[in-house]
């Protein structure tokens, strides 16, 4: 076998000039036969090594263990930007040395999901070679109930298998993201709720494992569907309604990432023991001590400072008579401060426990003309419609779409859900 992986690389070499046009690298299995026409007359078994760098050593330590002595990756020219010095422990370089020669030929090391690096020796000198590695998309659809949390029904319902434990988390945290415009999953969800997602997974020619992106997704949160779809225009990718309205609204559901709220905070609001000792007009969230907290929205902030029993409050200006309130916070991002422009989702503050505060918390308040108003409830409106230009494909991609989400044959199978016990286990938000 291994006589012929060197025979497949140097015929990969001749040819990466020619596909490197056409995007796509030509990358033969070892199982595949291989043209006899591409073979050389004489092919010299080569001997394959895997060595890892381990916690404090250098790349040249790692160089030398494995026969090469005064080799500085450091010095060679490189396709892309690579800094031997600032390398993970752990990763994996593999070496190829023909039988012939006494030291490997070849260094080769991942530095990214997407590409590996080749060092060649040919006679004294090193060439350094950026190979893309290929992963193939293959879509995937899972449904469920949402009895507790998003993660844990995106959990029940994905095999290990099919998606690791930190991908699950991963895409549930995308499909929040989704949904910041509309839901805000550490409150909303109700007995009865329901999900459908259809989603990437992503299987590289090494047979790497990975989650690629959501594609559309249905919520049915208290008997209310919310479709998404994604979308690609102009370069860059957003999610629609049905009917082609942008999910994006002038304000977020919550001012704190889903993603940031660790599992014990989220189970705080089953024992909601904050704050109502006081009249309250605001949404607690709680979450560790020094939680990024964001603009819900575009604005100016009107104060930044100590205010009574709110501790550190920021409070911020937007459009419409509305203002947005921001308690407890342990401190402010930088710059700001009264007359300041924020946009949505920038960092303004921390969540902390300034104040009248029992534990670290943010108090978020939505006013409207000087009225608090429920966050979660008040209407934002329809999103932006997709551009008239763009309309007939968002409707295509749309459609597309709707199949893969509704359609029992076509979309991949989910797998069998995961032991109940090992789900307990792994509760996150
Ligand atoms: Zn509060």
């Amino acid at each position: 076998m291994r006589p012929v992986r060197l025979v497949v690389g140097a015929v990969v070499v001749g040819a990466a000039a020619t596909f490197a046009a056409m995007g796509r690298w030509p990358r033969l299995r070892a199982s595949e036969p291989l043209p006899v026409a591409a073979r050389p007359v004489v092919a010299v078994p080569v001997t394959e090594t895997v060595d890892t760098l381990d916690r404090g050593e250098t790349v040249s330590d790692l160089l030398a263990r494995n026969g090469i002595a005064h080799l500085d990756l450091s010095r060679l020219d490189s396709p892309v930007p690579f800094d031997p010095r600032r390398l993970r422990p752990g990763l994996v370089f593999s070496f190829r040395r023909p039988d012939t020669a006494s030291a490997p030929t070849e260094i080769s090391v991942r530095t990214s999901p997407e590409q590996r690096l080749l060092f060649r020796r040919s006679g004294e000198q090193w060439n350094t070679v950026a190979e893309p590695i290929a992963w193939k998309a293959q879509t995937v659809r899972i449904q469920g109930g949402i009895d507790n949390s998003l993660y844990e029904a995106l959990d029940a319902q994905v095999s290990d298998e099919q998606l690791d434990g930190a991908d699950r988390q991963r895409l549930a945290w995308d499909l929040a993201d989704v949904y910041a415009w509309q839901v805000d999953f550490t409150r909303d969800i109700q007995p009865g709720d329901r999900f459908r997602v259809v989603f990437e997974r992503l299987e590289s020619e090494d047979g790497e494992v990975r989650f690629g992106r959501v594609l559309a997704a249905d919520l049915t949160m208290s008997g209310k569907s919310l479709t998404a779809f994604r979308f690609e225009s102009d370069g860059h990718s957003a999610f629609y309604d049905g009917t082609g309205n942008s999910l994006r609204r002038a304000f977020l559901r919550a001012p704190v990432q889903f993603r940031r709220i660790s599992s014990s905070f989220a189970r705080a609001r089953f024992h909601p023991v904050l704050g109502i000792t006081r009249r309250h007009e605001g949404t607690d969230y709680a979450a560790a001590p020094g939680t990024p907290v964001m603009a819900a929205g575009d604005g100016v902030v009107l104060r930044a400072g100590r205010a009574g029993g709110y501790g550190n409050l920021i409070e911020l200006r937007h459009r419409n008579g509305i203002t947005t309130r921001y308690g407890h916070l342990r401190g402010f991002a930088r710059g700001i401060h009264a007359g300041a422009r924020v946009e949505q989702g920038q960092t303004i503050g921390y969540v902390g426990s300034t104040g009248l505060a029992t534990g670290p918390h943010l108090h978020y308040e939505f006013r409207v003309n000087g009225v608090a108003r429920d966050s979660r409830r008040v209407e934002l409106g329809n999103g932006a419609p997709i551009r008239d230009g763009l309309r007939a494909g968002f409707q295509a991609e749309r459609d597309r779409l709707l199949v893969l989400l509704h359609t029992e044959a076509p979309a991949a199978v989910a797998a069998a859900p995961a032991p109940a016990a090992e789900t307990q286990a792994r509760w996150l938000p």
